[in-house]
């Protein structure tokens, strides 16, 4: 499903077109001066962008990728591509269909910026939309305010003319959440097939996300689950978006890293940008893809930005019940980097069955491999 351009877009294009075809000296004046620079043009994002159709041709990052190089602003163009992953039914972390938190209510929440416009916004805790990153937008392009949440945000969106629905859920996430009601209530949410000794590992708190992840009823990515998206287009300008459902059963109004500036999401025009996916508390506590964008901003390489990040979440990882056996984090984070030049890069705390991110260029679409920082596997 990919959006066609609407006239203002196609007329901003052609005019982009025209500006690249004019010759400069036709005119007897000097070659106009150029104020920006030319890099080869690339979205990249979570592997999940590369993973959803919605039902299309087309993936997150191939849509943003082609409506970028067609002359869409970039932002606008990265939200046409996410929207097809909040959109699918199938990715069951993301928009509809996304986890629902611990009341079995879906809560979405998401950011976007815009690095030459300087502009950002988000949402927090929203229900009943299905594609907040488009609310998001316009936060940014229509209040003076960077985030909104719950009720209000809801509000905000109700009046912009968005679909406000009672139920996010499908079928599948909630047969999900109540599998999970089942596993940690099992006092109550009874079910037949299950035996005492599954209560009882039931009632054991974290225990129950492990024993989920061994029964094949949810994969790790589901658990946590997010898409991030950045691009830079011919003219260097760069623009990112995130998006969640957040993390699976979370407390009703938990808000993760997603939405929040400097956490989920960061974008320096002149620098590059940043996003993330995974334990939310753990990037929010280390505001690390401002970070990684002022690593890049010194000078650093993507993926090295992103590293330091990483180590960073490490060595302030210190509580018992956050790591493993080998005393390392217990949990899965990964940070989606693009510089300027269009560099990328994703880093993850570890390699994973489905360590891939997304890149798009003139090339076409295709998953390559995360680098992690520590071996092995978060549960070992
Ligand atoms: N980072 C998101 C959050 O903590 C979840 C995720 O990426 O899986 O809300």
């Amino acid at each position: 499903m990919v959006p066609k351009l609407d006239r203002r877009q196609f007329v901003a294009g052609a005019a982009a077109g025209l500006a690249a075809a004019a010759p400069g000296s036709a005119f007897g004046r000097a070659p106009a001066i150029r104020t920006s620079r030319t890099v080869s043009p690339v979205v990249i994002a979570s592997g999940n962008g590369h993973r959803y159709t919605n039902g299309g041709t087309r993936t997150c990052v191939e849509t943003a990728f082609r409506l970028m190089t067609s002359g869409t602003d970039v932002l606008d163009a990265l939200i046409a591509g996410v929207n097809i992953v909040e959109l699918d039914p199938e990715d069951a972390s993301v928009g509809y269909g996304g986890r629902p938190n611990a009341d079995g209510v879906v809560q979405l929440d998401a950011c976007c910026m815009h690095g030459p416009k300087r502009r950002a916004g988000g949402v927090a805790a929203l229900e009943g939309v299905r594609t907040p990153s488009s609310v998001a937008q316009k936060v940014a392009d229509l209040t003076d305010h960077h985030l909104l949440v719950g009720a209000g945000a809801q509000r905000f969106a109700r009046q912009l003319g968005f679909a406000i629905e009672d139920d996010l859920n499908t079928d599948r996430s909630r047969r999900m959440w109540l599998e999970w009601k089942r596993r940690t209530d099992p006092g109550h949410y009874l079910d037949p097939d299950r035996t005492e000794a599954g209560g009882d590992a039931a009632a054991r708190g974290r225990d129950v996300d492990n024993a989920m992840l061994a029964d094949g009823v949810i994969t790790e990515e589901e658990l946590y689950g997010t898409i991030n998206c950045n691009g830079v287009n011919a003219a260097g300008e760069i623009c990112g978006v995130t998006t969640t459902s957040g993390l699976a059963w979370k407390i009703p109004g938990r808000v993760g890293d997603s939405p929040i500036l400097g956490a989920g999401l960061y974008v320096d025009n002149s620098v590059g940008a940043a996003g993330s996916t995974g334990r939310g508390e753990a990037n929010l506590y280390n505001l690390a893809s401002f970070l990684i964008v002022e690593r890049m901003r010194a000078g650093m390489h993507p993926k090295d930005a992103g590293m330091e990040a990483l180590r960073r979440v490490q060595a302030n990882t210190v509580e018992a019940r956050l790591l493993n056996s080998r005393g390392l984090p217990a949990f899965g984070l990964t940070f989606y980097i693009l510089d300027a030049e269009g560099r990328h890069a994703g880093v993850s705390m570890y390699a994973g069955e489905t360590s891939r991110y997304a890149v798009c260029t003139e090339n076409g679409g295709e998953l390559l491999p995360l680098e992690p920082l520590l071996d092995g596997s978060p549960r070992d």
